[in-house]
Formats: C-alpha cells, structure tokens, sequence
C-alpha cells in the first residue's frame, strides 16, 4: 500500500503531548508535562454547565455560538481592553479557531511569520493551509526572551500573508511588551499583513504585568483577528470553548472554514461561560495569584536542584536549561526524568524549527495541584542525588 499520510501531513508526528502523558502513566511518573489544571474551574460554571444540560440546551448552538455568550465576551473586551470588534465567533477552543483562520486566510504557498518556539498545533495547521512558515526566534537574554528586529524584518517577504503572534508565549513565558508590540504593528501595516493573534494565557501574567492585545494598537484593530481560549481561563480545557474576535469580513473567512470543520458545538458550556465572563472574573484573578505562588514553588525546586530557569512572565509553564543539569539534550534528559526521576517534563524541542538551538529547552507546568506540584518537587530533588 502506498503511504496513507498525504504529503500534506507528513511532517506532522504524533503530539509530544499525548507521547509524554502516556509515558508518565506507563511509569507511574508525576505530570508535569502537559498542561493541563488538576483542579476544575469555578463551581458556580460548573454548576452552570449541569443546569444548562438538565434544562435542555443540547443541540447545535448556532454556528457563531450561543447569543448570550458572544454578548458576554463582547462585554468583557470592552472592561478589560477598550476593545469592540465587528464580529464574534464561538470555536471549539482555540485550536480551530487557529486552524479555521489559517486554512481560510492563507493561498498554498503564502508565507506565515512565527515566533519560534511556536505551539505544535500551528505548524499542523500550516501544512493543512499548505502554507509556509517563516520563524524568528526568540531568545533568552538577560531576563527575558526577546527577538531581534533585524531578523523580524528579514523574515517577511514579498510572499508574506499573515503574522501569527501568541502572547502571553507558550513555552517561554513570555509577555511581549508595547515597544515589541509597536515594532509588530508597524511591520504589519508596512507589509498589509494580517496579525492573528493566540491570547489564550491573557489573564495569566505575573508580577503585576499588563496584557496588551496587539489590535488594540493603532491600526490594528481592522488587520487582526484576536483568538481567546475559555479552558485556558477557566481550567476548564476538556469544554474546549474559544473564540475569534475581529473585523467582520476577517471573521467571515475564518466562518468559512469552520462550518466545516466542526460547524458548532457544546452548547451547555456556551452557557456556563457566559456565566464565567459575566460572575466569576473574580476566581480568575485568584487563580492567577494562586498560579505566580506555584511558579515560583517550582521554580525554587528546580534552582535547589542545581537547574538554570528561565524567567516566567505569563501562561503556566517554565522551562529549565538541560545542559545545567549535564545533559546536552533535552529528550535524555525527559527520559531520565520520567524512568528514573518519576517526574515528566516537555522536551521543548518540539515547538523548534531549529532542534539545534532548542535541544537545550526543557518544560514544566505548574498548573497542578499541591499534592502533585510538591510531589513532583520533592521527587526532582532526590533526582539529583543519583
Ligand atoms: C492550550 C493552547 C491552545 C489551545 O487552546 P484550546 O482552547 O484548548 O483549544 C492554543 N494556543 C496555545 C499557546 C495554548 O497553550
């Protein structure tokens, strides 16, 4: 038989996610690989979500979502950002509103520009699109990850269609900042790109940090398309509710894609989210003090164990330098951690075009409970001893 994969998709491996995850319960290793919260988000959504079902929301929702919630995240823009868009779209969480865009926005051959490391579903759907990725690194230098504008402006060619930008950044941490957003939206309207933006950590960022949505620079607001996650907020991520906000013939595009992808769904959880945006802000800033206590929990773990961390603005994750721990890749390192540590961990490789450079990345989430976040604290530590 000949390959079944099309060429399309052949570069696309099995998600390290589901690869690790199955590790961790083959040897009885601690999670925190993938990210995923172990507590469930605020009990009056939960609840929300129970009486939504007893009373019969249950079928299709319209394919846009449901009119409660599409008016509630309208709201919530509007307090927290100043933002009002021309058209609001439900997805079965971020990840097809990501994939509904790409494959709507880009011709085969069209060039996207991407921070590297990305999130592993973008370059899924970038093949699907059959469109080109264009990476800038981002690198670690002094206390932050940044980029270097020069190679910003190379990488966007007279072939370039569309910038993809997530921030906060998964897996750095990342929160790119005004003078870094400037830079961003002058290039885009300079080369008529359209910025599509992942802000699914928007209400995770530490240290008092502010989250700036790139369409609310000026100029910005009619090229972009701005994409939310409610399981990322909530800790809710088995809904996957999500949503794409922007300028209506943008929207419309992506509409395309959608009503034949999924077309629409989880009708109950609209409801409980409308509930969420509308009551439960409050949790939502509790979680995320209770998230900034639990970096650096882990983050001191992993310094008593001898690690170099990078720093962690935002999201739930922080990455550590394998090579402080004497291993020259990340892969021997997870592996070591999982066998022999019972500890599972990211080998952030995977989010790389260039495996050289990112080989020496390794990735913990601590968006975990305190039984299983000091477990696996306390099972780094006797790592060290072996
Ligand atoms: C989790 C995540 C997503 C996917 O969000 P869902 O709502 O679960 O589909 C997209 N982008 C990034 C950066 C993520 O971490």
């Amino acid at each position: 038989m000949r390959e079944p994969t099309s060429s399309k998709l052949r570069s696309v491996g099995t998600t390290i996610f589901t690869e690790m995850t199955a590790l961790a319960r083959r040897t009885g290793a601690v999670n925190l690989g993938q990210g995923f919260p172990d507590s469930d988000g605020p009990p009056a959504v939960l609840a929300a979500a129970q009486s939504a079902i007893a009373g019969g929301l249950n079928q299709y929702p319209p394919l846009d979502g449901l009119p409660e919630l599409r008016e509630a995240i309208a709201k919530t823009r509007l307090d927290h950002y100043g933002q009002q868009f021309g058209d609001i779209m439900v997805t079965a969480g971020a990840t097809e509103a990501i994939a509904a865009v790409l494959i709507a926005l880009c011709e085969p051959g069209d060039e996207v520009v991407v921070f590297e490391p990305y999130y592993d579903s973008y370059l899924a759907n970038l093949a699907m699109a059959g469109a080109v990725r264009r990476p800038v690194q981002l690198r670690s230098e002094g206390s932050r990850f940044t980029f270097d504008p020069a190679e910003l402006r190379a990488a966007i060619t007279p072939k370039a269609r569309l910038l993809l930008l997530n921030s906060p950044h998964n897996p750095t941490g990342k929160v790119f900042t005004r003078e870094e957003l400037d830079l961003i939206a002058q290039l885009c309207q300079e080369h008529d790109l359209i910025a599509v933006t992942d802000e699914v950590y928007e209400h995770l960022i530490y240290d008092g940090k502010q989250h700036i949505p790139l369409a609310t620079l000026p100029g910005m607001a009619e090229r972009t398309l701005t994409i939310s996650s409610a399981g990322k907020t909530f800790s809710v991520t088995g809904w996957k509710v999500g949503w794409v906000c922007g300028p209506s013939p943008l929207v419309a595009a992506a509409r395309k894609a959608k009503q034949f992808l999924t077309f629409a769904g989880g009708t109950p959880f609209h409801a409980a989210i409308a509930v969420g945006l509308t009551q439960e802000m409050g949790w939502v800033t509790r979680l995320r003090d209770d998230l900034q206590e639990r970096r650096d929990r882990l983050r001191d773990g992993l310094e008593t164990l001898g690690a170099s961390v990078y720093p962690c603005e935002g999201t739930y994750f922080l990455q550590i330098d394998a090579r402080s721990l004497g291993y020259a890749d990340g892969i021997d390192l997870c592996q070591d951690l999982a066998v022999k540590g019972g500890v599972v961990a990211i080998p952030a490789q995977v989010f790389f075009d260039d495996t050289e450079t990112g080989r020496r990345f390794v990735r913990f989430a601590f968006c975990k409970s305190d039984g299983v976040l000091n477990e696996g604290i306390s099972r780094l530590s006797s790592f060290r001893s072996r």
